[in-house]
């Protein structure tokens, strides 16, 4: 018969990789789409229950770290594209228990690069963050470039930048076509509501407290996951092997800024801002030059106030969502993790 073009997303169950399938699945309906995911506390498989429906979607509970269950599935199936999303992604968590993040972030990419080495897939798309360039201080237009030096400061950067370099190496050694994107921070639909702006949303829409680290200073240039998905696709399809490409949108604002304008739209009041002591190495600034995406033929389409005020919505209409998780595990952590409630 005629090949139908394989694509491989890991990660698939989490925030950015469920966006992306849900884009995928929407743009290239020709496509086969398979979610290889462990479903770790950060998968959620509600939203894969409408993937379910396309006949084109194949779920594969799998841990990148199995490396035998993996190359078999490479060989298995023949993928023609990679897009690897699986990773541990929390900055916080990554301080409590460095250890996994090493073992998935580092040792899980390489093995995935191995298998898709072996089948010699058309493009492996590695998934990364702005955080693997450290901290940029308050100064104006100064912004992270693809050559700006790898300078990661929390051990969850510090593995995402072992692992670029990892995917770096395919290239240059092996010839593996790949190419490296670094977000900035993502918010929208299904984002876990252990990130400031799903935490800011969901603890004031039930009149908690939303607690801010140290001043509320540190900046971050939010971009919204659709914005990001379609940059992704963009590299996939068009991204020249080997390169690195940046992605942000130019929306940057402080922590405080953020919770204050989701406070605002909410029509709750600034009383319920609680700082706390702040993170253990925190970078002060993250700022992205999107320019070398832009060239590629991308823009954003959200704005800020706009993307918020949707994402808000997206939190209203869909509570049995996040409560279900704030109720489950992730409770025990919060706790541990801040201690006024
Ligand atoms: P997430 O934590 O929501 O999702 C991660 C997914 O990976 C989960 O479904 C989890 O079950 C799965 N996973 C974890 N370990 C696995 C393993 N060993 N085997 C198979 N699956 C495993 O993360 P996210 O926010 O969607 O981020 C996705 C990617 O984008 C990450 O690589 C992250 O570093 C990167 N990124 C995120 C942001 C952001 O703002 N969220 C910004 C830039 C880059």
């Amino acid at each position: 018969g005629v090949h139908m073009t394989k694509v491989l997303v890991t990660g698939g169950a989490g925030f950015i990789g469920g966006n992306f399938i849900h884009h995928m699945i929407e743009k290239y309906p020709s496509y086969k789409i398979y979610n290889l995911d462990s479903l770790t506390y950060a998968g959620d498989l509600i939203k894969h229950e409408k993937f379910q429906s396309y006949s084109n979607y194949t779920f594969c509970k799998l841990d990148i770290n199995d490396r035998k269950a993996v190359t078999e599935l490479f060989f298995k199936e023949q993928f023609d594209f990679v897009v690897h999303f699986a990773a541990e992604s929390h900055v916080d968590r990554s301080i409590l228990d460095p250890g996994i993040f090493v073992q998935t972030n580092v040792l899980g990419t390489q093995i995935l690069l191995e298998a898709a080495k072996a089948v010699s897939v058309q493009k492996f798309v590695h998934v990364s963050t702005d955080e693997v360039y450290g901290d940029l201080p308050f100064e104006p237009n100064l912004y992270f470039t693809e050559e700006t030096p790898l300078q990661p400061n929390s051990p969850y950067s510090a593995s995402k930048a072992s692992s670029d370099l990892m995917v770096r190496a395919y290239h240059e050694t092996y010839q593996l076509p790949v190419n490296i994107t670094r977000c900035s921070n993502n918010y929208g639909p299904y984002h876990f509501p252990e990130k400031l702006i799903p935490l800011a949303i969901t603890r004031v829409m039930e009149g908690q407290k939303v607690p801010v680290y140290g001043a509320g200073s540190n900046i971050r240039d939010w971009l919204h996951v659709q914005d990001h998905c379609a940059a992704v696709d963009l590299v996939l399809h068009e991204g020249a092997a080997g390169e690195v490409y940046n992605i942000g949108g130019h929306n940057e604002k402080s922590n405080l800024e953020v919770v204050k304008t989701i406070i605002n739209m909410l029509g709750s009041n600034n009383d319920l801002i609680e700082f706390v002591e702040d993170r253990l190495g925190h970078d002060r600034r993250y700022a992205i030059d999107p320019s070398k995406i832009e060239a590629l033929g991308w823009k954003p389409r959200h704005s800020f106030e706009s993307g918020i005020a949707e994402t808000i919505q997206w939190y209203q209409q869909n509570q049995l969502w996040w409560q279900r998780i704030l109720s489950g595990e992730y409770r025990q952590y919060f706790e541990r993790q801040y201690s006024f409630d």
